[in-house]
């Protein structure tokens, strides 16, 4: 639609102008921070940062109402900038200007309600939302779309120059940055870590057939963010990972179109999403918090937060209820299906607490959740998932796990709806699918094949007697005979019953 073809109370805001005063703000010490430099920890205490508007509640001017009419008249208009995260510019990063944004995209991913069958697995009504439908198909391009615009605004405008991303990864963090590196040609090269062995085989070919500088090191992703930690800190290089704080604002993304899609009645969900290195879960809850302090939401659905048991630090920080009594430890993980989840020492866990804590002042204490689950029932879950219609990796096996626990548990009201986060593509982790097909999950895994989940092809094997394909195209008659065979073998495994009268042939 063109401009001036919509309501004239709305056409001054379809296009977003540049506004704001964003700042990093250190959640260690409260400093703030220009963000002319690129930072991402505390010069003067070293802990993690937000980015905040000190012109915020300048946004207040506009009514909640009105706001959601300008997100829902903004879905018709025809600009790929505002196609994707962008559509809620003045809450992700309205200092940066349209024609700087970098669109791939990324965002609106679907959300797809469950069966009736799915549905009584769980014990509650979920959906997926379906992030593995982003362009390096998991939710990390939210924060990539945001952290790559931000840096073409800094190259475009303020002079940057030689820019080198880099990042750790646990396949998807370096499936999207380098995507998005490839992108702005020329003007930022593209440098990712890998654990060695710990990607599956898609994830270590995206960012090469993206033309990234691939590196492999031994250990876990907590060593590679550990080598990265340092180089940002010695180097010349732009910090990809999560604790870049335009990661954050752009994956809150996902909570401002959870909200557009239930038009914006959020209050009786739950929002359940796997928790790594817990940027997800940070911006998962910011977005809402943002959304009800503009009055676009009326009450915050409830966050539900999962992880593998071999992967719990947050599940074990928050099973102390007391919260003067919580102690933060690192723990080290054991390997994991959920394995972009592998994550024993999030860098996010301060954001997590300080917002969490936000979160429950004003939704109360059961308004987030942390949830732990067996990898058996990560996997379990998955294939279970997928043989009812969805697209779920790992990760998203994960969270209908979580959910199912929490209603065993009586920690989620059943009558809720459950919006379960997929963050990557099934055929991300097809390996993981195929070791339990094949019951080649190694004993460290603890994970079990259950007989009705697993899944093989059957094959036709030829006789001598029968002309066989494989040596070359048949012709008739001899074509034909191998078509008869190879239909009736077909026809048995199927237990297909014939249509043909007795006697009749053909
Ligand atoms: C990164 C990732 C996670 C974990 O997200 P965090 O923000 O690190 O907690 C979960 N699932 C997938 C598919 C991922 O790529
Ligand atoms: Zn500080």
């Amino acid at each position: 639609m063109k401009i001036d073809q919509f309501p004239a109370d709305i056409q001054g805001h379809i296009v977003p102008n540049v506004r704001g005063n964003y700042f990093y703000r250190c959640l260690g010490c409260g400093g703030q921070f220009g963000i002319e430099e690129l930072l991402y920890t505390c010069p003067s205490c070293g802990a993690v940062l937000l980015i905040e508007d000190a012109e915020w509640d300048g946004l207040k001017e506009v009514a909640g109402s009105k706001w959601r009419q300008i997100f829902d008249y903004r879905r018709m208009l025809n600009s790929p900038a505002l196609s994707g995260i962008y559509r809620y510019h003045e809450l992700i990063g309205s200092i940066i200007p349209v024609e700087d944004i970098i669109w791939l995209g990324e965002g609106h991913t679907s959300i797809v309600a469950a069966n009736d069958f799915l549905n009584d697995w769980a014990g509650i009504s979920v959906c997926f939302k379906n992030d593995g439908q982003n362009p390096s198909a998991s939710f990390k391009d939210r924060g990539m779309a945001s952290a790559f615009s931000y840096l073409n605004f800094l190259i475009k405008r303020r002079g940057l120059r030689d820019v080198l991303a880099i990042c750790a990864s646990t396949g998807d963090t370096s499936a999207s940055a380098a995507l998005y590196a490839s992108h702005l040609g020329g003007k930022v090269k593209s440098a990712v870590l890998l654990p060695q062995g710990k990607v599956t085989p898609q994830q270590l070919g995206q960012p090469l057939g993206s033309g990234a500088t691939v590196i492999e090191i031994p250990g876990v992703f907590d060593d590679c963010m550990k080598v990265v930690e340092h180089l940002s800190e010695n180097y010349a290089v732009a910090l990809m990972n999560s604790k870049n704080a335009w990661r954050i604002l752009g994956q809150e993304s996902y909570s401002y179109e959870v909200a557009q899609f239930f038009d914006y009645q959020v209050g009786h969900l739950a929002v359940v999403v796997p928790i790594g290195n817990a940027g997800n879960i940070t911006a998962v809850m910011a977005g809402f918090l943002k959304l009800l302090d503009l009055n676009i939401i009326d009450s915050l659905p409830a966050i539900i937060g999962v992880q593998s048991e071999h992967a719990n630090p947050v599940y074990l920080y928050y099973l102390e209820p007391e919260a003067s009594r919580r102690h933060y430890r690192p723990v080290t993980v054991r390997p994991s299906a959920a394995q972009a989840a592998m994550i024993g020492n999030p860098v996010s866990m301060p954001r997590v607490i300080m917002l969490a804590e936000r979160y429950r002042k004003i939704a109360g204490e059961d308004s987030v959740r942390i949830i732990e689950v067996s990898e058996q029932e990560i996997m379990d879950s998955m294939l279970t998932a997928n043989r009812n219609g969805h697209i779920a990796c790992t990760q998203g096996g994960e969270c209908l796990a979580g959910i199912r626990r929490a209603i065993a548990e009586k920690k989620v009201d059943p009558k809720r709806l459950a919006i379960l986060d997929a963050t990557a593509h099934a055929l991300k982790f097809a390996d993981f699918q195929n070791k339990y097909f094949t019951g080649a999950f190694e004993p460290e895994f603890e994970v079990v094949p259950k007989n009705e989940l697993q899944n093989a092809p059957l094959r036709v094997d030829l006789p001598e007697s029968v002309p066989n394909p494989k040596e070359g195209a048949l012709e008739p008659p001899r074509l034909q005979e191998f078509v008869s065979y190879a239909s009736k073998e077909v026809a048995g495994f199927l237990g297909l019953r014939s249509i043909r009268k007795a006697g009749e042939s053909k």
